[in-house]
């Protein structure tokens, strides 16, 4: 049964969400509504170059992320979103430039000590584990836990909370190889969530789901955002998506910035149409009052 259509699969989603969302931690305390656009970067990208054998792919990018920004990395296949992905979260390493977070140079900070501010969630995880969803969920709280120190009280609130966030609670018990591809993406949401990070990183995180879903999900996010100042990074391909919940964007063509800024400034018909090379009706949402792209296909625009 596909995603979305099983008894079990419904998200509660009419369930207040028990915010805030962490009971008070040192350092995250302030409730933050939107991006402050004058504080320090909280992760600073500065000409970065990086590719794979001799192959160039991103070419001199930089740009800053405040603190409490919901941004978006958009771009056609092939753009190279998920290599500056891979660039920023450190699986990839540049060719040239830094990847700064609070203006520390992420190659020179402990790994351990970043597991407690990032998480990530890459495209395509494993979904091999013989783990139960529950114990991969656990394992989000491991950076907070010292050498040998067990998991308390407040570990297993936070993982019942992400739990329920990600409406993976149904199915706790069982392994991850018996799931759909939709409910992983979610236990490795639940996962990221677990960790409590002050800034989430996300390739594709709706790839699996049905629209249901991928709007619950990225309301869970968003609601983070909002009431945490999770500051989040997503690579997104859906435009449409990338415009209802990104504060800014970053639109790659052939590895670089063609245009960044917010969803009106970046999505517009004649960008969106010299970044993809098709036609495209570019409309107001009438709800939200952002940009909404309609597609026209290549036999109705007379090609
Ligand atoms: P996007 O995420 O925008 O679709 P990618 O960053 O995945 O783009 O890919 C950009 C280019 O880099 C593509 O031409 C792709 O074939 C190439 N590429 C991606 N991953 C690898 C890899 N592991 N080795 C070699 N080339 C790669």
């Amino acid at each position: 049964m596909g995603e979305g259509q099983g008894g079990g699969e419904k998200m509660n989603n009419s369930r207040p969400l028990p915010l805030p969302f962490i009971p008070s931690r040192q350092g995250r305390g302030s409730f933050r509504t939107e991006t402050n656009s004058d504080a320090l970067p909280l992760l600073k990208v500065t000409d970065l170059v990086a590719g794979y054998q001799d192959r160039k792919i991103i070419d001199r990018i930089s740009f800053g992320v405040p603190p409490g920004c919901f941004l978006g990395i958009i771009g056609p296949n092939g753009s190279g979103k998920t290599t500056l992905f891979r660039v920023i979260t450190g699986f990839l390493n540049p060719w040239e430039g830094e990847v700064l977070y609070q203006g520390k140079n992420t190659a020179r900070i402990p790994a351990s000590d970043i597991a407690k501010e990032i998480a990530v969630m890459p495209q395509g995880m494993d979904s091999t584990f013989s783990f139960r969803v529950e114990e991969l969920v656990a394992m989000g709280r491991f950076p907070h836990l010292g050498r040998l120190q067990k998991s308390g009280k407040r570990d297993r609130d936070v993982i019942r909370q992400v739990l329920q966030l990600t409406d993976t609670e149904d199915f706790k018990d069982k392994k991850l190889f018996e799931l759909s591809g939709g409910e992983r993406q979610r236990v490795f949401l639940a996962q990221a969530l677990a960790q409590e990070p002050k800034l989430l990183l996300l390739d594709e995180p709706t790839a699996h789901l049905d629209i249901g879903h991928q709007i619950r999900i990225l309301d869970v996010i968003k609601r983070l955002n909002r009431t945490e100042g999770m500051t989040v990074i997503i690579v997104l391909h859906d435009l449409n998506l990338a415009s209802l919940y990104c504060d800014r964007l970053i639109l790659l063509k052939d590895g670089f910035i063609f245009e960044e800024g917010s969803p009106s400034e970046v999505m517009t018909y004649e960008t969106i149409e010299a970044v993809y090379e098709t036609v495209v009706l570019v409309n107001e949402n009438p709800v939200t009052k952002r940009p909404h792209v309609l597609l026209v296909s290549m036999e109705q625009q007379g090609r």
